[in-house]
């Protein structure tokens, strides 16, 4: 039992002798066990608010079971992503995530579709601030911008090393600041932000409606425009569509170079899926290629995912990749895109998040204004979105009267 996931995992049981199982899947679902040493045991918690809450009220309790376990006693240390680097010793500014080098532009599949996106992301990684500033790439899901991103990101290190390039999303950026703003460190996350040479922020639509972030980042994006740093943006729309985006932000975003992606044409589907099929060393004949793109049409993810699908299907049951397997593999991603179900945990979770108060305190008995009004607002949207009747809502936020 000495690897750091399995004491985690023994740490968990213990814990749920001390709280209750929708505590410990709030607060510790997404918590994985980095390192145990000597004296000291390391979790990584990517969510901002978890960590947080975890670190504020949950420490002792982690602390206790590792007594338990161990007769010893350890200090807790929970990481965020981003510390997780500095931590291990690697490279520390960077939010880049591992896992991310396979993201090329040599692994891109080029077609009439984001051909234009593809030369831009090209011309800026060859020359950072040389040509177009901002890029800013759009397009709907699975087409490939963060495919795109990483490739500028990897092309740069590539050639040079030394430039420092942050690599960020528009939602974490967000919940990073919050979270600097509550613990009084608004000039280190400033810093962070200034100093780099590249940042690229994917899916920047999450920060539309956001005062304070779309605030800081304004600064942000002068500072760096000012001195010459190349910004690259990523968003599910063009500027313009994106509502409740500050003005000021919209005519930046559109300063620079707007590349939008389409779905990819038949042509390019056929191309993306052998390709897909080929980097993992699987045949699939041109018959089934053209059936798959024919079924697939709107999502690049979802024709990587067929292929995936196809080739475990072949490799579990020794099956030759047929019209059948294919078949097989498009009802699987079918049905996996169907959205997921809203639960009342997501959505006490959301509210949670949106109104700044904790989950916990939703469903506590606290009565100020806040943490009430957020109760009646969770409330509310249960009740209309699951449909539950009050007396279920009023057990799920501590069996009180919810008139
Ligand atoms: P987005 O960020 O636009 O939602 P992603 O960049 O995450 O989409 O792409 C989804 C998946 O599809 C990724 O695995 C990516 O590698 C792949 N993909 C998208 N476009 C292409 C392309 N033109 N060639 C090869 N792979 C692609
Ligand atoms: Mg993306």
């Amino acid at each position: 039992m000495n690897s750091a996931a399995a004491v985690w995992g023994k740490v968990l049981s213990l814990l749920e002798e001390e709280m209750t199982s929708t505590t410990i899947k709030t607060w510790f679902h997404d918590v994985r066990a980095i390192a145990l040493e000597e004296s000291r045991f390391v979790l990584c918690s990517p969510d901002p608010l978890n960590r947080d809450v975890i670190r504020q009220r949950y420490l002792p309790a982690v602390q206790k079971a590792l007594r338990e376990l161990f007769s010893a006693d350890f200090e807790v240390l929970v990481l965020g992503e981003e510390e997780l680097s500095s931590y291990t010793g690697e490279e520390t500014d960077n939010d880049f995530l591992p896992g991310t080098e396979e993201y090329t532009f040599e692994r891109f599949v080029v077609g009439s579709s984001n051909k234009f996106a593809h030369a831009a992301s090209q011309a800026v990684a060859s020359k950072p601030a040389g040509y177009y500033n901002p890029l800013f790439i759009y397009g709907g899901s699975g087409l490939g911008k963060t495919h795109l991103l990483y490739a500028i990101c990897n092309e740069i290190r590539r050639n040079t090393p030394d430039v420092k390039i942050f690599y960020t999303k528009g939602e974490n950026m967000a919940n990073e600041l919050i979270e600097a703003m509550q613990n009084h460190l608004t000039p280190e996350f400033r810093a962070k932000y200034r100093q780099v040479d590249v940042l690229l922020v994917d899916d920047i639509q999450f920060i539309a409606g956001k005062v304070a972030t779309q605030e800081e980042f304004f600064h942000t994006f002068d500072a760096l425009h000012q001195a010459n740093k190349q910004i690259v943006l990523t968003s599910d729309r063009p500027p313009r569509e994106i509502a409740t985006l500050e003005d000021r932000l919209r005519t930046r975003f559109e300063m620079g170079l707007l590349a939008d992606i389409q779905p990819p044409d038949l042509e390019t589907r056929i191309a993306i899926i052998k390709r897909k099929a080929q980097l993992l060393d699987f045949t699939v004949s041109d018959e089934i290629c053209e059936y798959i793109a024919n079924q697939l049409k709107s999502n690049v993810r979802q024709l990587e995912g067929a292929v995936k699908s196809m080739r475990a299907q072949c490799l579990l049951n020794g099956a030759q990749p047929s019209l059948a397997t294919a078949q097989s593999a498009i009802r699987d991603i079918r049905n996996d895109s169907q959205p997921v179900p809203i639960t009342v945990e997501r959505i006490v979770n959301e509210v949670a998040r949106t109104m700044n108060v904790t989950p916990e305190d939703i469903r506590s008995n606290k009565r100020s204004a806040p943490i009430s009004q957020a109760r009646q607002v969770a409330a509310y949207v249960v009740r209309n979105i699951t449909g539950l009747p009050m007396k279920a809502i009023g057990e799920e936020f501590g069996t009180r009267d919810h008139s």
